[in-house]
């Protein structure tokens, strides 16, 4: 199988050669340990039955009621939408756009566009939208959050378990299965395979040599001369870069992926602060006020996400107060101590533990996405529980400011870009502040 001849670790900044790889053989970055590259057999057709599988399982667990609440002969079934529309109309907009996001589109989204793309590579066919749609693949994947949500069922079933019954409705059970085909089709996938059978349209059979100026593709991972990459004028250019002298404004964009290609992530640190400070400032409020108000048999009770995890050690349900306890309240608090210790480092230009400084990285990126667990309760919570007095549950504003925290964590983690703490060390490195995207290449 062709290969691209030389990677760039898109952890360390290191471009190294891409050795072939023997089955089921794995590539490590020689420098910061990071995974470059992994072999995974019969790639293509194991994706695309699992991919196929998926799509049947996600339709059958958008289709019928995954819970049924049983309360004083009353009952109330829940589909997956039911409790994005009930916060959707409570008012919740903000709530029940990141649920319907991250629940139900990015995961059916990138089940689509896998199909998408794996059909024609199987038949050996190549329409010119299939690098397109695969880069979308790429940046959907950490915003399809199923598995957390399953989480956020569970502790649901077990918060409710001592008043009222709850029956799983069938949808359920393909909703568990679609989690582990899912979670299945990723591995199954090597992206490298598929990039591989995209030709690319620039002459890349110059030699690279050391010192010379590159671009690697953060999507794709094609490592190319600056003059091999394309340059893309912005449709919107400012007035003044059409005075004379003075070149217009663009970008480079990936040959063979269309991605957008930057040496460094542009204003790495500067985004990645302002977000962390936009973060530490909701998380006062997040921890502060109530995340819902629950009404059982005519008692109202407010619950931040602290007394969530006291009520379930009250009642003895110590395994499922380590759980939401670790998601919602260590989580999110060790992500912003690890990214501010990150930003820090790398503004002071440390040169103290690069390796395990990436490793940190590498945990908030994996990480970070199980703190929204505690928005899903409450999203299921308020779906489950429509039975007016004798039993209803409201989001409240603490759930909007933590479902904020989580996400402005997740975008701060994707800004930063690692490669910045490794530039440190090498001291005649062109960082980010330095590239220049505003010159037109001399071949133009
Ligand atoms: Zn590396
Ligand atoms: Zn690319």
């Amino acid at each position: 199988m062709p290969h691209d001849p030389l990677t760039e670790c898109l952890e360390c900044g290191l471009l190294q050669r891409n050795p072939p790889l023997p089955p089921g053989g794995v590539a490590e970055c020689a420098r910061c340990g990071g995974v470059l590259h992994r072999d995974r057999p019969d790639s293509l057709n194991r994706s695309l039955a699992l991919t196929l599988a998926g799509i049947v399982l996600f339709i059958v667990a958008n289709s019928f009621p995954f819970l049924a609440f049983e309360m004083q002969g009353q009952s109330t079934q829940t589909t997956l939408l039911t409790g994005v529309t009930d916060l959707y109309q409570g008012g919740n907009w903000f709530i029940a756009g990141v649920v319907l996001f991250t629940s139900i589109v990015a995961p059916g989204l990138q089940l689509l566009l896998l199909l998408a793309v794996l059909i024609p590579l199987s038949v050996e066919a190549l329409p010119p939208w299939l690098p397109r749609l695969f880069r979308w693949v790429r940046h959907l994947t950490p915003w399809g959050m199923m598995d957390v949500f399953m989480l956020g069922i569970l502790v649901s079933v077990v918060k409710l378990s001592e008043m009222a019954t709850i029956v799983p409705g069938a949808s359920l059970f393909a909703f568990g299965v679609l989690i582990l085909v899912l979670a299945a089709a990723q591995a199954a996938l090597d992206p490298d395979l598929v990039w591989s059978r995209v030709p690319v349209a620039t002459d890349l059979s110059r030699p690279l040599r050391p010192g010379d100026d590159h671009l690697a593709c953060g999507v794709c991972e094609l490592v190319m001369h600056r003059a091999s990459a394309v340059w893309v004028p912005r449709r919107f250019d400012p007035l003044w870069s059409r005075v004379p002298g003075r070149a217009r404004s663009g970008q480079w964009h990936c040959p063979r992926c269309t991605e957008v290609l930057h040496r460094r992530k542009p204003r790495s640190l500067q985004r990645t602060w302002a977000l962390l400070l936009a973060a530490i400032i909701f998380y006062i409020p997040a921890n502060l006020l109530p995340i819902m108000t629950v009404t059982s048999l005519g008692r109202t009770q407010s619950d931040t996400i602290f007394s969530g995890v006291v009520f379930l050690l009250e009642h003895g349900m110590w395994p499922l107060a380590a759980v939401v306890f670790i998601a919602s309240v260590f989580v999110p608090l060790l992500k912003l101590l690890i990214l501010i210790l990150l930003l820090v480092s790398v503004q002071w230009r440390w040169t103290w533990r690069p390796r395990d400084r990436t490793r940190l990285y590498r945990i908030i990126e994996l990480i970070g996405r199980w703190s929204m667990v505690d928005i899903y309760v409450v999203t299921i919570l308020v779906a489950l529980l429509r039975l007016g007095n004798l039993a209803s549950v409201q989001a409240e504003s603490g759930a909007i400011f933590f479902c904020a925290v989580v996400i402005l964590t997740m975008l701060a983690a994707m800004s930063f870009d690692p490669r910045l703490i490794w530039d440190a060390l090498e001291p005649e490195h062109v960082g980010d502040r330095k590239q220049s995207i505003s010159r037109e290449p001399a071949t133009l």
